[in-house]
């Protein structure tokens, strides 16, 4: 298997023995500033000082809005089973092929310094070096998300982030989002469920989430969602622990995910498709492209391709994993997106917000390379160019000179669209139909109870009208799911009474304000 690109950089530079500047100049005395006299002032010319105080003063880069703290590993794709009946792209070539990949887990709402051990979704994007350029799936540890509409994504990250006035976490900002929208019922199902608090970044399930389009070489497209089960086992963090670990060892998933590697237990997910064919598509009772929505097993049965293994450690964070850039618009031939609206928003906003955070060049990063394959573009200059521009190649197209040229046969599927434009509004569409095959089939009676109490130790904390809000939806679901939160809130609030807890301490001070309004 080839080696990623870092590698071969780190190997080139060998470590020297000599200290320099930044620009490599040998330096006589990295101790001590150079001033007039042994307590005189410093000196402007003592460059080796400036040297190094100018770079400190520039060493972070914007931290990323949403996933910001994460553990990266490294490792290979393993192709077990032939799916070339539905795929051309070569990452799915033939049994036995691997891929190299990078991996990168995460939590969404938290500063990059924030605890692993939190109840929220968590990141699992894979980038896969293919001999076609990268392929990203940007995935989450579950299968679905909170909104099925990209324009209110800023918004419901805003409600899960702090309050502009308090900068505190505010339960009335977040349960007025989600009560406000009951697409998120499903999502915040699963949050406050016993998978809401995994036992580290190994022992989660990987989804792509989003449905794509597969094609194969006939040129023949169907829909897929894409899943990667953990080959070490669901383990998730009980509460009391997953709150002591938030203070004794908030690292805990990036220690777990490290020790594992570096002990040579190495951590595997089994890598299946689930497939819908247009036909299909066209019939089913639900919008197939809804983020909100799985697709039950039973319909469209899980189907194996592979696996993947993670069997490396970064070298360095900041420039394997700080730097390590996901965007689900990298899409091999073979792989094209469906016209679900998140993923469609998605491909926008990380790539645009890579150019913000690292670069025009981000690509030309070692860790960020498809150093599988040979870039060939006309894209040329800007900040930071970290290899030869591409040399004297003419840097226009078409052009009479010389190559690259584009190949008819790497097109996208062709597809027809034919309806008027407009914003249509998704609101209203089932939001909780599985929801309550989740409260009612999947969890048990004592994951039940624990999912009313989690919700309801945090509902509590937001303001009544909302709590009532909130109420209404679960009970939309099923009514013993509403009258249990329900119950739990009485018997909090009936305290909360006693204990005259004011309203600042519990929310916030913009929530008072909307309250207000009410
Ligand atoms: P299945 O019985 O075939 O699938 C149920 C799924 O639920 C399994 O994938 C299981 O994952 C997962 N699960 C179990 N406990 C939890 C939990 N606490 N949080 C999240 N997921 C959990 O039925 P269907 O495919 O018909 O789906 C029924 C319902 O299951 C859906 O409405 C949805 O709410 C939920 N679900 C479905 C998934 C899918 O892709 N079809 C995936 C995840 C949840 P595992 O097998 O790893 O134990």
């Amino acid at each position: 298997m080839d080696v990623l690109c870092i590698e071969k950089l780190c190997q080139r530079s060998q470590r020297p023995d000599v200290l320099t500047t930044g620009a490599g100049v040998p330096i006589g005395d990295k101790l001590n500033v150079m001033t007039a006299g042994p307590r005189g002032p410093l000196l402007v010319q003592d460059v080796v000082f400036t040297d190094e105080m100018a770079h400190f003063d520039r060493e972070r880069i914007p931290e990323r809005v949403v996933h910001a703290k994460g553990a990266g590993a490294f490792g290979y794709f393993e192709v077990t089973h032939d799916i070339t009946r539905y795929c051309k792209a070569k990452v799915f070539e033939h049994v036995g092929k691997t891929t190299p990949i990078a991996v990168r887990f995460s939590t969404v709402a938290g500063e990059a310094g924030s605890a692993d051990t939190v109840r929220d979704p968590r990141g699992f994007a894979v980038k896969f070096y293919t001999d076609e350029g990268n392929w990203d799936l940007t995935g989450n540890n579950t299968p679905i998300f909170f909104i099925r509409d990209a324009m209110l994504f800023p918004s419901f990250i805003h409600s899960q982030k702090r309050n502009p006035q308090t900068h505190l976490k505010d339960p009335d900002m977040v349960w007025d989002f989600w009560s406000l929208r009951p697409e998120s019922l499903h999502q915040v199902s699963f949050l406050f469920s016993d998978r809401g608090i995994p036992d580290g970044h190994r022992h989660m399930n990987g989804y792509g989430s989003h449905t794509f389009k597969l094609v194969n070489a006939e040129g023949k497209p169907v829909y897929c969602k894409f899943h990667y089960k953990t080959n070490q086992g669901i383990k998730n963090l009980p509460v009391e622990k997953a709150t002591q670990l938030a203070s004794t060892d908030p690292d805990y998933g990036i220690r777990d995910l490290y020790n594992a590697i570096a002990d040579g237990n190495f951590p595997s997910w089994t890598f299946y498709i689930q497939v819908m064919t247009f036909e299909q598509a066209e019939n089913w009772k639900w919008n197939p492209f809804d983020l909100t929505k799985v697709w039950s097993h039973k319909d469209f049965p899980l189907i194996p391709v592979g696996r993947f293994v993670l069997n490396r450690n970064p070298v360095n964070y900041f420039t394997e994993v700080e730097q390590l850039a996901f965007d689900p618009s990298n899409m091999p031939p073979g792989i094209e997106p469906s016209p679900d609206k998140m993923l469609q928003g998605r491909l926008f906003s990380y790539p645009d917000t890579h150019r913000h955070r690292l670069g025009a060049n981000y690509l030309q990063l070692p860790v960020n390379c498809p150093f599988r394959t040979r870039v060939g573009n006309y894209q040329r200059d800007g900040p930071m160019c970290l290899n030869d521009n591409q040399g004297g190649a003419p840097n226009y197209y078409p052009n009479s000179f010389s190559a690259p040229e584009h190949q008819a046969h790497f097109m996208e599927s062709k597809f027809g669209v034919s309806a008027d434009v407009g914003r249509y509004n998704s609101a209203d569409d089932d939001n909780v139909t599985q929801v309550r095959t989740f409260f009612t089939q999947v969890l048990n009676e004592n994951e039940r109870e624990r999912l009313c109490q989690n919700m309801a130790g945090h509902l509590k904390d937001a303001q009544l009208f909302i709590q009532k809000r909130m109420v209404q939806n679960l009970m939309a679901v099923h009514s013993d799911y509403g009258t249990r939160v329900q119950k739990l809130l009485d018997k909090y609030n009936a305290e909360a009474k006693k204990n005259a807890v004011h309203v600042y301490s519990r929310g916030g001070a913009s929530a008072v304000a909307a309250a207000s309004k009410m």
